[in-house]
């Protein structure tokens, strides 16, 4: 049975929080659109990440602020409104980790922090918090350093993607082999598993997927760098929630936690920072196990790891390349004809992302047009989360 012709007003490519978000936000509009994953949705980088939203406080570390500060600043307002169910979309119901993540200077590190403090990104927005107010796991008489609280939230990524996954309504369209679909030499469409779908608008928003896709349509710009990572993760009865940034005197956090709660009811931590970068990535499995326990047994030696479970995770960013591997520093969407690529480069920026398709929408005169709904197709599954993957 040959399947029949789509048509929709935007078809993406990739269902990670860029592919949903946007698509959430399109359908608010009135727009048609189908979003077409090849594995599982959020399976890539976004249940990977820490879910922090951030507002450029770590960013404000490096000293000299950078433009990224300035456009990531407004994000964790965006976010809280979406999850109070009065923003762009609504996100009440998902589940939020914490109200706040943490800055934690352990002992005496040098005075760069007073920069940090006069800085932009931060002024007015950190509070240093004592006794009760410390996150639980630094909560011990033997805890030394000191804690700001940064206005950035912590969101619980698993969830967050199932209520994107709901925004998306029928939209959704599992399929693998995405062929480009030419009226003479205009791209007008894709084939995606033999299937035509037609659009006004095509984006790939496939995260580490849109090397291979631009090459399958023949297209050589923009280019993509990867940023590997090796994260650890331990889940432990005796783990109690933290989140923060671990300052080690550079300018990255030595450590950033995040505490994830595992299908079996206990804690688990996902480090990352430093931890995780350069060195950490050469390392072994075991070795980089090794590290991670011993920075823990020297930051919080309170902490009982004797029933610990360790497991560590290598996984890529995916990002427009720059020279010299810098972050970038915003949302990034490029633009040719019928076609748009970009990454949101943080989970945070997944917004920013999606105001940049919006703009290019209406500055090419794009208007929602009327199309019958996707029926009797194969649709994604969700991800399974990773810690409960790997420490199951
Ligand atoms: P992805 O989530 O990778 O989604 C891309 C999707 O496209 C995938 O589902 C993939 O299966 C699909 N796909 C690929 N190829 C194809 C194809 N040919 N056809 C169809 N589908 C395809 N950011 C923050 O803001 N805060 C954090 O705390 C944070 N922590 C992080 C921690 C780690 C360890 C990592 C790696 C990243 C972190 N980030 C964080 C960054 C953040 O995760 C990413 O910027 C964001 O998730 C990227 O989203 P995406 O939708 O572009 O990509």
């Amino acid at each position: 049975l040959m399947p029949s012709v789509i048509s929709t007003d935007v078809l993406i490519v990739g269902a990670g929080v860029a592919g949903l978000w946007l698509n959430a936000r399109l359908r608010r509009q009135g727009f048609s659109t189908v979003l077409v994953e090849s594995a599982s949705l959020g399976g890539g980088q976004s249940l990977k990440s820490q879910g922090i939203i951030h507002g450029g406080a770590k960013y404000a570390l490096h000293g000299a602020l950078s433009g990224a500060s300035e456009a990531i600043a407004d994000m964790p307002r965006r976010w809280r409104e979406a999850l109070d169910g009065k923003g762009e979309l609504d996100l009440s119901g998902v589940r939020l980790l914490s109200e706040a993540h943490y800055l934690w200077s352990p002992g005496t590190i040098a005075g760069n922090l007073t920069s940090f403090f006069a800085s932009k990104a931060v002024r007015g927005r950190v509070d240093q918090v004592k006794g009760e107010q410390l996150p639980p796991a630094l909560q011990n008489p033997k805890f030394k350093g000191k804690v700001y609280r940064l206005a950035e939230l912590v969101v619980d990524v698993p969830s967050l993607i199932e209520r994107l996954a709901e925004l998306a309504g029928d939209s959704l369209l599992a399929g693998q082999n995405v062929e480009p679909l030419y009226e003479g030499d205009e791209l007008v469409g894709l084939r995606v598993d033999g299937r035509d779908i037609h659009a006004q608008r095509i984006v790939l928003s496939a995260g580490g997927g849109n090397a291979d896709l631009l090459n399958a349509l023949g297209v050589s710009q923009p280019q993509m760098q990867r940023r590997p990572l090796h994260m650890v993760l331990v889940k432990g009865p005796t783990l109690k929630p933290l989140f923060a940034h671990c300052l080690g005197g550079g300018p990255k956090p030595r450590i950033t936690v995040t505490t994830h709660p595992a299908a079996d009811g206990q804690c688990v931590w996902y480090l990352g920072g430093d931890l995780a970068e350069a060195e950490g990535v050469v390392r072994e499995p075991d070795a980089q196990i090794a590290v991670a326990r011993k920075e823990l047994e020297a930051l919080l030696p309170w902490v009982d790891l004797s029933q610990a479970q360790w497991a560590t995770l290598r996984v890529d960013r995916a990002e427009p390349a720059q020279s010299g591997l810098v972050r970038p520093d915003n949302a990034f969407l490029d633009s040719q004809r019928r076609l748009m690529v970009g990454w949101p480069t943080k989970l945070a920026l997944a917004p920013d992302f999606a105001d940049r398709v919006l703009s290019q929408l209406s500055r090419d005169g794009i208007h929602p047009t009327p199309q019958s709904p996707l029926v009797d197709v194969p649709r994604p599954p969700m991800a399974i989360p990773v810690w409960d993957e790997l420490l199951p």
